[in-house]
C-alpha cells in the first residue's frame, strides 16, 4: 500500500538524460542554464516527477479501475457517495506535495550518491547479482513497509495521518495513491532508500518500480482470486480488503511473511464466503439494496466492518 508512483523515475539520471537530450535542453531552457546546474536540476526533476507521478496512478488506475475492478462492490453499504471522484482528489492534491521531499532524494541519486549501475559487467555477479538484488528488494521493501504501516496504525498517531487512507473501507483502484502526503512519502522511502544501501541495475530499478505500481494498484482493485497454493504466502486485494474493512490485520505489501511473524495475519474474508461480494449478495436476496442499487437507510450500521 505503499506510495510508489514516483520510483519509476527513480533511476533519475538516465530519465533526466533522455528528457535533456530530446526536449529540455534544445526547446526550454536558455543556453545559459548548464545540464548540470543545481536550480535546473531540481526544476526539471520536480516537473518529470510530477508529470510521472500523475501518468503512472491515473494511467494504471484507470485501466484498473475499467478493466479489472468489479463495479458491482459500488453497491456494498461502504462504498462511500462520489468515492472514486473522492480518492482521485485526494492522491492529485498529495502526490505534487510527496514530490518535493522525493526529490530531494532522486537529486542525491543524480548527483552519483547512490549505489545504481548501468552494465551487468559491473554487478559482481552478473545475472544472478541481478536477480539475488530483484528477490533482495522485494523482501527489503515488504519488511519495511509492514513496520512503517503498522507504525502508522499505532493509536497517538493513526487519526493524524493514515486514517485518510481507511476512508475507504471499500477501495477502488484509485485508493491506492490516496495518501495523506506525510503517510504517502513514509510508506515511498523504502523504495527511495534501497539503492543507497544495496546495489542495484538501474534499468532493473525501472522495471521493479513500475512492478511495485501495478501491485499497489492490485491490492485495491477488488479482484479477491489468488490461486490456491498462493494464499498464505501472498498479500493480495483479499488480504488488503480486510486490512481496510478490520484495521489492525495485514498490513503487509507483497507477503504474509511479516504479518504471520507479527501476529497480525488474518486470512481473508472474501476467501470464506464472507467478503464485500457475499455481503452485496446477501443484501440482494433480503432487497435491501435499493432500486438504484445503493443500499437502504442503516443498512451499512448491520455490515461488519471495524470502525475505528
Ligand atoms: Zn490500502
Ligand atoms: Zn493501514
Amino acid at each position: 500500500m505503499s506510495i510508489s508512483v514516483f520510483s519509476v523515475l527513480s533511476a533519475m539520471d538516465l530519465v533526466l538524460n533522455v528528457a535533456d537530450y530530446y526536449v529540455l535542453t534544445p526547446y526550454v531552457y536558455p543556453e545559459s542554464w548548464l545540464e548540470d546546474g543545481t536550480l535546473r536540476q531540481i526544476i526539471s526533476l520536480l516537473v518529470l516527477t510530477n508529470l510521472g507521478a500523475a501518468v503512472l496512478y491515473l494511467g494504471l488506475g484507470a485501466i484498473s479501475y475499467y478493466f479489472v475492478f468489479d463495479h458491482k462492490l459500488m453497491k456494498h453499504p461502504h462504498f462511500l457517495e462520489n468515492q472514486v471522484q473522492r480518492e482521485i482528489k485526494y492522491a492529485m492534491t498529495s502526490l505534487p506535495i510527496i514530490s518535493i521531499p522525493t526529490v530531494a532524494l532522486f537529486f542525491a541519486e543524480v548527483r552519483g550518491y547512490s549505489k545504481l549501475y548501468d552494465n551487468v559487467s559491473d554487478s559482481p555477479l552478473g545475472w544472478s547479482g541481478l536477480f539475488l538484488s530483484m528477490i533482495s528488494f522485494l523482501f527489503f521493501t515488504d519488511m519495511c513497509i509492514y513496520w512503517i504501516h503498522r507504525f502508522l496504525h499505532h493509536k497517538s498517531i493513526y487519526k493524524l495521518f493514515h486514517k485518510a487512507h481507511h476512508i475507504w473501507k471499500i477501495p477502488t483502484p484509485f485508493a491506492s495513491h490516496a495518501f495523506h502526503p506525510l503517510d504517502g512519502f513514509m510508506q515511498g522511502v523504502p523504495y527511495h532508500i534501497y539503492p543507497f544501501f544495496f546495489p542495484l541495475h538501474k534499468v532493473l530499478y525501472l522495471a521493479l518500480y513500475i512492478f511495485v505500481n501495478i501491485w499497489t494498484i492490485s491490492i485495491h482493485d477488488g479482484d479477491y482470486r489468488v490461486p490456491g497454493a498462493l494464499t498464505s504466502v501472498v498479500n493480495g486485494a483479499a488480504h488488503h480488503t480486510d486490512h481496510h474493512l478490520f484495521f489492525e490485520y495485514n498490513y503487509g505489501q507483497y507477503f504474509t511473511l511479516w504479518d504471520r511473524l507479527g501476529g497480525s495475519y488474518r486470512h481473508p474474508s472474501p476467501l470464506m464466503g464472507k467478503g464485500p461480494h457475499d455481503v452485496i449478495r446477501k443484501l440482494e436476496a433480503e432487497g435491501k439494496l435499493g432500486s438504484d442499487g445503493k443500499a437502504n437507510g442503516n443498512v451499512r450500521n448491520g455490515v461488519t466492518c471495524k470502525e475505528e
